[in-house]
């Protein structure tokens, strides 16, 4: 008996998510919050932790930090809340719920990859709807086509983007809303850079639910995401959720920093200022596009046929960025920067300086 003789063909065709070797360099390629825990408040969160009971498995349904979650966010008192092992846990969640020979997955193309594999390993058909070339803006009739022909379970639809960093048209995600008869999931990862959201409007539409997750705002080591919507909907999913997906340290650890959460406020704060400080530095570079971004990270497109010895260039003066050229027809050339700390942005810009001024 070989791998060949068992896996499924479909899996053994696939490469295993890659994580880039990151060490010793300025680490832009995964849209993570450059800053720690904040230094004033580690000694009372490691209090915290010092009361978590390890010997015993977790809270189950992770209560405390349901209710420090509900407050943070908001969260209409009649809508119940999922929590993962990060988003991606939701997503596949999701799709184990729904999955059926012949369902399908719709979502935007370019788009988050994850929900393009997980359709994949649970057996889902995924259908990706094409952006507007010349803006990544949603193609609202295409999309409304491919609804009414491919009838999807679920639809996602990330709010920002990525890897294009805008929000689409709320109008045109409310149309989708309506006119889809399965579940429609509007992905907030990127909630901290923005001040759009679906949350306010759950309960307006049956099949809405918002995913949101605590990486972005700095917690992406917790491994810590949440689906908000209709208890009917999300008493269903959580049947297929493992016991104790959320460990008892990342509870405590989240809970304690929603309830601090001026801090990490502040962090994003700084984090959209130098946002919009880093697209107008890249602007200005000849050779460089940047397309704006309500997200923690800026697209940027390069010379045709330039991406790859740029991408290489940056490398050699030790700064990490996502190569997007190749993923997809409407990224080609193109690059996925993570807006960094001050210093890190402006080592970015001087290793691109330098970078394109070799040829
Ligand atoms: N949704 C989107 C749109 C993302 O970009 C990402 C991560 N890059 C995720 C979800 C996954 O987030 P998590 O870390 O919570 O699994």
């Amino acid at each position: 008996m070989t791998p060949a003789d068992l896996i499924r063909d479909d899996i053994r065709a696939l490469r295993a998510y890659h994580v880039p070797d990151s060490a010793g360099l300025i680490k832009l390629d995964a849209m993570e919050n450059p800053y720690p825990w904040p230094e004033a408040l580690r000694e009372d969160w490691l209090a915290t932790l010092r009361h978590a009971d390890l010997n015993r498995y977790p809270d189950p349904r992770g209560r405390d930090l349901q209710a420090a979650l509900r407050e943070a966010m908001g969260l209409p008192a009649d809508m119940a809340l999922l929590l993962g092992n990060g988003s991606d846990e939701l997503i596949q969640m999701l799709a184990m719920a729904v999955a059926q020979p012949g369902r399908k997955v719709l979502s935007l193309d370019p788009g988050f990859v994850m929900y393009r594999m997980i359709a994949l390993f649970a057996g889902l058909d995924y259908v990706g709807v094409p952006l507007r070339s010349e803006d990544f803006g949603l193609a609202l009739e295409a999309t409304l086509t491919a609804i009414a022909r491919e009838e999807p379970a679920l639809t996602y639809i990330a709010y920002p983007n990525n890897p294009t960093g805008n929000l689409f048209d709320a109008a045109a995600i409310e149309r989708i809303i309506q006119a889809s008869p399965g579940l429609v999931i509007v992905d907030e990862a990127y909630a901290p850079f923005t001040d759009q959201s679906f949350i306010p409007r759950l309960g307006e539409w049956p099949n809405l639910l918002v995913m949101r997750t605590v990486s972005k705002m700095g917690l992406a080591g917790l491994r810590l995401g949440y689906l908000a919507g209709p208890p009917e909907w999300l008493a269903e999913i959580d049947k297929v959720r493992l016991p104790y997906n959320v460990n008892t340290l990342t509870q405590a650890s989240a809970a304690f920093a929603l309830r601090h959460h001026a801090a990490w406020d502040a962090q994003t704060a700084t984090i959209r200022a130098e946002r919009a400080t880093l697209f107008d530095a890249l602007a200005a570079i000849d050779g460089i596009t940047p397309y704006p971004s309500d997200a923690n990270f800026i697209l940027a497109r390069t010379e045709p046929g330039r991406a790859g010895a740029v991408f290489q260039g940056l490398l050699d003066r030790g700064v990490l960025v996502k190569k997007l050229d190749g993923a997809h027809p409407l990224l080609a050339d193109c690059l996925r920067i993570t807006v960094g700390t001050p210093q890190e942005n402006a080592a970015l810009l001087n290793a691109l300086e330098a970078a394109l001024s070799i040829d």
